[in-house]
């Protein structure tokens, strides 16, 4: 359940949740892989660690995707070092189902409180101030999918809990008790949720979750991610958010949703510009475009992102926008009369669970910053998948595929420097040193055994 901060200092928080049967809290970050970290502190603890933090090590900014250390970021090339993990008090729930915990994101900050350059979710702070500074703010929301399997009996096999029809109201009878508890839990966790239901894929379901301000969107994000694990594991079931369980299938996108406004007025709609944005919203839009393959290097970074993103799977394959085009990277989902203003909003389809929230967010807004910035313009939108075109049909049309390996992704970022400067020199870095690493360690591996291998991290 929330916790209601409005009655004091931290003391009496932690004393509260020890009154309601709470022992631990948990301090939960993302790294650089989009996968969760955390620590757990007695509740006894609360009040000066939300003063002081505890220590970790700097190295999770360089912890690749297999808990492999790499040393080759210039920052971070040795052992030694200590930074404080302090948990968002304003942000602390007890978790409904672990409720024995309280569940708290975490900021990374240096030894002696100063801003740490690696902190993912101060990467994202930096890029809403700097909106803020123009008069702008957002409201971003994630749409999870993820397979949901019985326990693996061992060996690679994994067993989904449906293959009935996409969509079919009978893929949540067998996991029934598990629909009905992740509900119960999202609510009195403080999620928000628009929609849950049964997907495509063998096992697949999809929960997309109420549109927040940035910082909220990412801490409800990792939430997210407990909420479902916890209510999975209470029904002896196992839920993959890899964006690519099984070799062959469709994969498991975490759309971006997002909308700009000033004063409050949605600029993706109610304009005289192109398909009812304003100019400023259409300008958003092209910034996004403009560094479509830098983004998407964030927003699915992974080895088995790569292999997720295809055309004709409706997870962006390719560079362009469309006006409700599901094979579009970016998707304008229009408002209408009947559904007014507020519903304007861009979907980012290559975007998945091991995208790190935060960053995804922060580059998301700096490629649309930029563009409102430079006074860019759209290109027509594509309303049909141009997967299915020639080369010189795309190439006509100024439509390129998103990168496919390791090295374009890390050629489209590192050459772009709003991207980079949104990030930061040293974050920059890092997150090129762990994709390397990870792409030496693919080297080793067959592509049935990376997409395995990739499974369970999320
Ligand atoms: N599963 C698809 C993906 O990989 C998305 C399907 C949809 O648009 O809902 O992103
Ligand atoms: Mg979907």
């Amino acid at each position: 359940m929330t916790v209601d901060k409005g009655f004091g200092s931290m003391r009496t928080v932690g004393e509260e949740l020890t009154k309601q049967g709470v022992v631990g809290v948990m301090i939960v970050w993302a790294d650089n892989n989009g996968i969760p970290r955390s620590r757990i502190v007695p509740v006894g603890r609360l009040e000066s660690v939300a003063e002081r933090g505890i220590g970790i090590t700097p190295l999770f900014a360089v912890f690749d995707s297999h808990d492999g250390i790499t040393f080759e970021h210039k920052g971070l090339s040795t052992p030694s070092g200590d930074i404080r993990l302090i948990p968002e008090g304003d942000r602390l729930v007890r978790l409904a189902g672990q409720p024995g915990f309280a569940w708290a994101p975490g900021r990374q900050v240096a030894a002696d409180g100063s801003a740490w350059p690696y902190d993912q979710r101060g990467v994202l702070e930096r890029q809403v101030a700097r909106a803020e500074g123009l008069g702008l703010s957002f409201l971003a929301g994630y749409e999870l999918e993820f397979q949901l399997t019985w326990p693996e009996q061992g060996g690679d096999k994994i067993s989904p809990v449906h293959e009935g029809p996409s969509y079919g109201p009978a893929r949540t009878l067998a996991v029934n008790g598990f629909a009905e508890q992740l509900l119960r839990d999202l609510d009195l966790n403080g999620v928000g949720v628009n929609q849950f239901h049964g997907e495509y894929g063998p096992g697949q379901f999809e929960l997309s979750i109420v549109p927040a301000d940035p910082v909220t969107a990412a801490d409800h994000q990792l939430l997210a991610r407990q909420t479902i694990h916890a209510a999975a594991r209470a029904h002896d079931l196992r839920a993959s958010f890899a964006p690519l369980v099984e070799h062959g299938q469709v994969g498991n996108g975490w759309h971006l949703h997002t909308s700009i406004a000033r004063t409050g007025v949605n600029l993706l709609s109610g304009g005289d510009g192109a398909h009812g944005m304003t100019v400023d919203g259409g300008a958003y839009l092209a910034g996004l475009l403009r560094d479509l393959s830098a983004v998407v290097a964030i927003t699915a970074p992974s080895l088995s992102s790569l292999q997720r993103i295809r055309p004709g799977y409706w997870s962006g394959a390719y560079t362009f926008w469309g006006v409700e085009n599901r094979e579009a990277s970016l998707r304008l989902v229009p408002s209408t009369a009947f559904l007014g203003t507020e519903h304007a909003n861009i979907e980012l389809k290559p975007s998945d669970a091991s995208a790190n929230p935060y960053l995804a967010l922060a580059v998301v807004i700096a490629a649309g910053l930029a563009g409102i910035e430079d006074g860019l313009i759209p290109p027509e939108p594509v309303q049909e998948d141009p997967g299915t075109w020639t080369e010189e049909q795309r190439t006509e049309r100024g439509i390129h595929p998103l990168p496919r390996t390791v090295d374009e992704q890390l050629d489209a970022l590192l050459n772009n420097q709003r991207i980079r400067t949104a990030l930061g020199d040293e974050l920059a870095d890092a997150f090129r040193a762990v994709r390397t690493s990870d792409a030496a360690w693919a080297a080793e591996h067959d592509v049935a055994d990376v997409i395995k291998r990739h499974r369970w991290l999320y």
